[in-house]
This record gives structure tokens, sequence and C-alpha cells, in this order.
């Protein structure tokens, strides 16, 4: 059985008090693809719901930042400063989901950039991955709630069609679920993370382990050990290569 300081020392974490480096790289993909001008007219307003369901369902790599970039259908449109689509690698093995960007994230464009994602980055690198090898990082909802509030759930159900469609595009062998927004949305269930810990779940037939958010973790030292037996049952849940496959 690990210790606490085996732990802390696996996830990067010692000594406590140590500014950690900035974060890693920037994004590689997809925010940064130019999609052509035709894909985002402005028209969210204009698109019932089902047509813009269709039309997400439908993206490719190439227009999906661009789409997320032009959305207006949700009021978060209007407070944001930046969208955040998502980053890493397309084709990863692995997809990790958070809530919502934070200021940081609604600055860069990229998600978990700040002191939450420096600890997530330690976690991947606890696992031997990295964020663009392998791992691609998504949130539930594409823009910032104001003062980080939880989202509302008009704008979970309006923000979902992207993630559903991020999911298809990657096929994942496993998805993590980083804390109770992403977690009871993926699996359409309102219960709390302790129920859901510990066991493989299934979003249409991909394996997907839940865990603690990086943020919550940040406040709440001794429960790292328990994320990291979450990692470990996630690493042993991936599903054999090409299962996804139709
Ligand atoms: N918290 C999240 O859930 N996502 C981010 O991108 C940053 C903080």
């Amino acid at each position: 059985m690990a210790t606490r300081t085996d732990m802390l020392a696996e996830l990067g974490l010692l000594p406590l008090w140590r500014r950690r480096g900035q974060s890693v790289t920037a994004p590689t993909l997809p925010h940064d693809t130019a999609a052509p001008h035709h894909t985002v007219a402005a028209r969210g307003n204009r698109d019932d719901s089902d047509a813009r369901r269709d039309r997400i369902a439908a993206l490719t790599w190439r227009d999906f930042a661009a789409d997320v970039d032009a959305c207006v259908a949700c009021g978060l449109c209007r407070s944001r400063r930046r969208t955040v689509p998502g980053v890493g690698d397309t084709h990863a093995d692995w997809l990790l989901v958070g809530e919502a960007p934070g200021a940081e994230e609604d600055a860069k464009g990229e998600p978990f950039v700040g002191q939450a994602g420096r600890l997530l980055d330690n976690m991947l690198a606890a696992l031997g991955l990295s964020r663009g090898a392998n791992v691609y990082i998504a949130n539930v909802l594409k823009c910032r709630p104001p003062g980080n509030r939880t989202p509302e759930p008009l704008e979970t159900e309006a923000c979902r069609p992207y993630l559903d469609r991020q999911i298809e595009l990657i096929r994942p062998r496993l998805i993590v679920a980083l804390g109770k927004s992403a977690a009871t949305t993926l699996l359409n269930v309102d219960a709390s993370i302790a129920s859901l810990r510990g066991r493989v779940h299934r979003y249409r037939g991909v394996p997907l382990v839940v865990t603690y958010h990086p943020a919550y973790l940040l406040r709440n030292l001794p429960d790292k050990a328990k994320a990291w037996e979450d990692l470990l049952l996630a690493r042993r849940s991936l599903a054999p290569r090409g299962a996804s496959e139709a």
C-alpha cells in the first residue's frame, strides 16, 4: 500500500512548498486550426436545436474549433474571452474530461492551464503520460461560467453535442471523468463522486472511470491517494485496441 509520501512523490508534489514550473507546451490541436469562413457564419440563433445537433454531429476536426468559437447557444458566449474546445492528441487512447474553463483557461483558450492543470499534468506524468501525447483533455463546457460558478443544466445541455462529437472523433480507449460535473454529464445520472468512484462505467461502450477534480484535490490533500487509485484503475481498464472501431 503506497504511503501518503510515496503518493505525493509520485504526483511530483514534494516538497509541498515548492513553486512548480509552468504548464507544458501550448496546444497543438485543434484550436489553432483555421476553418473555412463559410462554416462559421453567424448562425447560432437561427439554428433550431435538431439542426444544430445534426451539424455538430457531422463536424470534422478541421471545423470543430471554429464552430465552437462561433457558438452562441447559451449566455456564456457573452462573457467569455476565448472558447476552450480542448487540447491534445486527436487520436488519443486517454480522454480526460473536466467541468469548464476557469479564468486562466478563458484567457488562453486551453483547458487546465492553471494550478489545477499543473496538478493534472503531474498526475499524467506519474502514469508516464502527458497532454498532447496519447492524451486529449476537454471540458463539459467550452466557455467559462462567470466567477467559475457551477454550470447550469441548460448550458451543459447546449454544450453536450460538442463533447459527444469529440468523443466520436477521438474514439478513446478510456475516458476519465474529472469531478462531478463531468461524471454526471457523461453518465447521465445524478450521483455523488463517492458513489461513482471505484468501478468502471461505460459511455457508449467506452470504459469510463470517475475521479476527483484536480481543483478539489488541491484543497483536500488526503484524497490524492484515492485519485491515484482511480488512475491505476483507469490504466487497467483501457479497452483493447480497435475495440471502438465499427
Ligand atoms: N477546471 C476545469 O474543470 N477545467 C479547466 O479547464 C480548468 C479548471
